[in-house]
């Protein structure tokens, strides 16, 4: 099984945990962050590889060593996306 790791919105910790699901089936993860304020989010995939974290994210594991394939796994973002904030950084 694999690890998608999930970010709270609201502090950025990666110490969450999945909490149930909507009623239509949707992911809840739960901040376990005691000073965070927003304790139950939800994930939105469509839009996450347009967080600066998520693409932070994307080069330091390609700095690690992953392949594209083993970040679209572990973050859950579109291969697109991963040689797209590639593209960019190199270019910076
Ligand atoms: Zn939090």
């Amino acid at each position: 099984m694999a690890l998608v790791h999930v970010q709270c919105p609201q502090c950025q910790s990666i110490d969450v945990v999945q909490y149930g699901k909507q009623a239509h089936g949707t992911q809840r993860y739960h901040c376990n962050n005691p000073d965070c304020q927003r304790t139950i989010f939800l994930l939105q995939d469509h839009d996450k590889g347009r967080l600066p974290a998520v693409k932070q994210q994307i080069v330091d594991m390609t700095l690690n060593g992953s392949g594209v394939r083993d970040i679209v796994r572990v973050l859950g973002v579109s291969s697109a996306t991963v040689i797209d904030v590639l593209k960019k950084k190199s270019r910076a």
